[in-house]
């Protein structure tokens, strides 16, 4: 089932999740969205990590492991990773948008790459991001999977701030528009809709600073993605093919 653009599988459904739900796919695999929205807020700076905290382990554990100001957790590899409470979404994308009048805005979490910003007006299956394990990442896989639980968490508030069910928000049973009375621009944006994922929009992540890490996603037909990684101090040259 597709779920944000991407073949994804729930692994932890509202009914227990409560505030949320979350969906497993791999690791840097595309997240893009239908409809018309407004990003009211995005989180870029978190690094993923190489490992996770047994979803099991955390629930039996958390309260002593809660401290003031984060989660002093022991990983799944059963290292000790300290988690601020600032950090535990990770890297995130917040859209708002209406439907049917009422106006619901949708969290994604656990990003990698986020390539949308502030105040961006989105449109169209855009690209927003790809999937990662930034912040608190709970999972039940063990050590022989080496993506430790990569997956998005989505939570969906509505007009009273109650989190629901955010399944029909990435199944695409429910397309937002930026109108409250824009039901019409919905339909519309159906008509004109491409398959193919947008390019993503330039971000400072096409201009790091020198020493930083890059990575430069390349889009191409059928929606086949790679990625490029850069460590410190590797240079790449773009040539231009001039023919
Ligand atoms: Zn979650």
């Amino acid at each position: 089932m597709k779920y944000l653009g991407s073949e994804r599988v729930i692994t932890l459904p509202f009914e227990e999740h409560k505030t949320a739900e979350d969906y497993a796919g791999i690791m840097l695999s595309p997240l893009s969205i239908k409809g018309q929205y407004k990003v009211i807020k995005t989180v870029t700076k978190y690094q993923s990590y190489e490992d996770s905290v047994d979803y099991n382990t955390f629930i039996s554990n958390q309260k002593t492991w809660k401290k003031d100001n984060g989660y002093q957790c022991v990983t799944i590899t059963g290292k000790s990773l300290f988690i601020p409470s600032g950090e535990l979404g990770g890297n995130c994308v917040i859209l708002e948008g209406y439907y049917q009048d009422k106006k619901y805005q949708i969290g994604i979490y656990h990003l990698e790459n986020v390539y949308v910003k502030e105040q961006d007006i989105i449109r169209n299956n855009t690209l927003l991001g790809t999937q990662g394990s930034t912040g608190l990442v709970l999972s039940n896989k063990d050590l022989k999977d080496k993506t430790y639980g990569t997956h998005v968490h989505v939570e969906v508030k509505n007009e009273q701030g109650k989190f629901i069910n955010p399944r029909p928000f990435v199944d695409e049973s429910i397309l937002l528009s930026l109108d409250p009375k824009g039901d019409n621009l919905v339909k519309e944006d159906e008509k004109k809709e491409d398959e193919i994922p947008q390019t993503p929009p330039k971000t400072d992540q096409t201009t790091p600073k020198e020493n930083e890490e890059m990575t430069l996603l390349f889009t191409c037909p059928k929606d086949d993605f790679y990625f490029l990684k850069l460590k410190k101090g590797e240079k790449l040259y773009l040539v231009k093919n001039s023919s």
